[in-house]
């Protein structure tokens, strides 16, 4: 499949583009996921990027569209894709529109998922993350804590709360969002490609998804 996944922070993209690429062998392509992994690297892009990342603030448009041209070109994404927090901007939608065009590939849909700002509070505020930039896997310390010695249950690394995940950041990142990256809800429906799903539990938004992609929407 070849699919955008939006929703503000903390609406599961993550975790339903893992559950995702589990199913048909599509990438998961995380452009969060990406920059951490520079920063922590200490590669030149992680440099440029990380005071905008600490604070909750959007990198540059031209810095993520370095990224995803090369990235989208890779031969693993010839199986399918599953774009996981890209687009974030309406510029980066068109960007990634003309980029598409000009490698003649199409997208299935641009899937929105909804869900209420109160469950996103409580989500982003009770996450956790792997701090092996090769794991990065999620647990939410009310309903899926890592070890009782914080670490990751698949890769034995501790376990930590992403400096964006102050309560000052997220609320940062999820003004941003409002500003920023809600536009793009208009700009897919235009497009023909919006497919909204309410998204309380990640599993049954997955068997929504692929139902829903099995006939054709
Ligand atoms: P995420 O893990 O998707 O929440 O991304 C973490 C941070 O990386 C964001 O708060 C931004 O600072 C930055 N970031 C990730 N993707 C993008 C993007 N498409 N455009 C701009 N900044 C991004």
């Amino acid at each position: 499949m070849k699919v955008i996944l939006l929703g503000a922070p903390g609406a599961g993209k993550g975790t339903i583009a893992k559950l995702l690429s589990d199913y048909d062998g599509s990438v998961q392509i995380s452009t969060g996921d990406i920059l951490r992994k520079s920063v922590k690297e200490g590669a030149d892009l992680g440099k440029k990027a990380k005071a905008y990342m600490d604070s909750g603030d959007l990198v540059p448009d031209s810095l993520i569209m370095d990224i995803m041209e090369n990235r989208i070109q890779e031969p693993d994404c010839e199986r399918g894709f599953l774009l996981d927090g890209f687009p974030r901007t309406v510029p980066q939608a068109e960007a990634l529109k003309k980029l598409l065009e000009k490698l003649g590939i199409t997208l299935d849909y641009a899937i929105n998922l909804e869900v209420p700002r109160e469950v996103i509070l409580d989500r982003l505020t009770t996450r956790r993350t792997c701090s092996n930039s090769e794991c990065q896997a999620i647990y939410n310390i009310k309903s899926d804590p890592p070890t009782d010695d914080g670490k990751c249950k698949k890769c034995d690394s501790p376990v930590i709360q992403r400096d964006d995940e102050t309560e000052e950041a997220i609320l940062n990142r999820l003004e941003i969002y409002n500003e920023k990256t809600f536009p793009l809800i208009g700009f897919y429906e235009k497009e023909g490609l919006l497919k909204n799903i309410l998204s309380l539990n990640s599993k049954e938004t997955v068997e929504e998804i692929k139902k829903n992609l099995q006939t054709g929407m």
